[in-house]
């Protein structure tokens, strides 16, 4: 690891839930940026396996596997006033850490909310109980009297969580290169209302991963480059998106949930098996998985603005998603097998020969041009600022190291999610490990180049409809 980003001493215990790929990654960053010795630090993991990276920082590893019935037995013995729950695992619920940690007077950060296990693919229940934004209302109910208190972050890894700063920094450069003057935002109004006066219609969170192996991807092998358990578990929820006011095409298959906060909408079918258009910079135009994330929820909620109890301001907000290309290979195996998951899974790590992850936010509807900011990290500079990590994880723990300093600065906030933080610390920590952090205008719509050797059900009048976006 060659650089830092600003440091804070932490003086407690630190739990880490969870030893996959962003568990491995972040481990090291923890002992360094945090001051933390060694014997401060107890992982908790099913495997219990203490050899490799845990051997090699000298970590204790708990062999636990948390569920409904034990998770209170085995934290609560780690855990006490002022120390530090960080829960980067599948399948162990967000609310239930969240509520220990309140008991206990513990900080929590976590990177996805998550329910006990298998929650999202049980057909019995409806589809608003297995989606992101039911999650969310759940996480909101329970905060609606505790503003206050040790501080948890939820859903603060890099998508969701540092995207939220990312859009927030996007807004203030696109009105700086539009010489408009602003006052620094103070309240989420605030941020919307700078969003309407740029008049920002779409975001989506534009990711292209091009990392590559000479290792390709087997018959019956799920190959990603980080969790193949979450991205499934998200993949399988129903597409969900932000539902901007300017929207004029309800589509056919979606449904309002009809409680909570109305910011977002959900399409009757998997995340995974819904594709849309979009743009980076590098990559140009491509098809990406509108696959449901928090941050599609969270975004479009902050940056709502009312009026006389109406709202005036919203913007779509959505996932548009091209994982690594092993992985849209996996992701089409899968779909043919009527999303039966493979029986074998990679995460590629070590063999990666080549590649970056291009992930930003691209905010469009002003007339200068659609506006992609975010970060490039290729293999070989994930490789020279930090072992254990390819390019997706040191994104992620980017993402989670400004959220967790944020938190020791803030040590009484309640519950918060990634849009209520303070956007300058988390970039300020991050920017370290995020490769090249950069914003590229383009002239890029949804309709440029629209092929008509087919008829398509299109808007031509506002590029910007989601009806643009979808891929029929
Ligand atoms: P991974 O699959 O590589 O690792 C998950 C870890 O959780 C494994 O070590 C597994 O053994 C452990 N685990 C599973 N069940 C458990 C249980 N019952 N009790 C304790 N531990 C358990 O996943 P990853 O790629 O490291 O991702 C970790 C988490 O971070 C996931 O929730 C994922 O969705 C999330 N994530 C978020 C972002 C983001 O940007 N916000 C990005 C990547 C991953």
């Amino acid at each position: 690891m060659t650089k830092r980003g600003a440091q804070v001493h932490f003086k407690g215990r630190l739990v880490l839930i969870g030893f996959g790929v962003v568990g491995q990654a972040v481990a090291p960053f923890l002992l360094r940026h945090l001051g933390l010795k060694p014997d401060r630090l107890k992982v908790v993991n099913p495997s219990g396996d203490r050899t490799g990276i845990a051997a090699e920082l000298g970590i204790e590893v708990i062999a636990a596997a948390l569920d409904e019935g034990n998770h209170i037995a085995v934290l609560e013995p780690l855990l006490g006033k002022g120390d530090f729950l960080l829960n980067l695992s599948v399948d162990v619920s967000s609310l239930a850490l969240i509520k220990l940690c309140r008991r206990l007077g513990a900080f929590y950060l976590d990177t996805c909310n998550e329910p006990w296990g298998g929650r999202y693919d049980d057909p019995s229940l409806p589809l608003s109980r297995r989606s992101n934004y039911g999650l969310r209302e759940e996480m909101l109910a329970f905060r609606l009297d505790k503003r206050t208190g040790p501080t948890a972050v939820v859903t603060q890894g890099a998508n969701p969580g540092l995207v939220s700063a990312l859009v927030k920094q996007a807004l203030l450069n696109i009105a700086a290169d539009l010489h408009v003057q602003v006052e620094p935002p103070e309240s989420y109004e605030d941020w919307a209302a700078l969003a309407w006066k740029l008049e920002i219609k779409v975001i989506h969170i534009a990711e292209r991963d091009t990392q590559i192996s000479r290792q390709r991807k087997a018959r019956g092998e799920f190959v990603n480059t980080w969790s193949v358990d979450g991205f499934v578990n998200e993949g399988l929820q129903p597409a969900e998106l932000g539902w901007g006011v300017h929207e004029r095409h309800w589509p056919t298959d979606a449904s309002r949930h009809g409680f909570g906060c109305d910011a977002a909408i959900y399409l009757r079918q998997p995340g995974i098996g819904t594709r849309v258009r979009s743009w980076t910079p590098m990559e140009g135009p491509y098809h990406g998985f509108l696959v449901s994330h928090a941050e599609s929820i969270s975004i479009a909620d902050h940056l709502t603005l009312r009026k006389d109890g109406e709202v005036v301001y919203r913007p779509t907000v959505h996932y548009a998603y091209h994982p690594c290309d092993d992985a849209v290979l996996s992701l089409h195996e899968m779909a043919g097998k009527n999303w039966q998951l493979q029986h074998s899974k990679r995460i590629m790590r070590e063999e990666i020969s080549e590649g970056m992850d291009e992930l930003g936010v691209l905010l469009m509807g002003n007339p200068k041009g659609v506006y992609w900011f975010g970060s490039r990290m290729t293999i070989e500079q994930a490789r020279e600022l930090a072992p254990h990590n390819n390019a997706t994880s040191l994104q992620v723990v980017a993402g989670v190291l400004g959220g967790m300093v944020w938190v020791l600065r803030n040590p009484d906030a309640g519950l918060v999610e990634p849009d209520e933080i303070d956007h300058q610390t988390v970039l300020e920590v991050a920017l370290p490990y995020l490769g090249e952090v950069t914003g590229v205008y383009g002239d890029w719509t949804p309709l440029k180049d629209r092929s008509d050797l087919f008829d398509e059900d299109m808007d031509r009048e506002d590029p910007w409809q989601f009806l643009n976006f979808r891929v029929s």
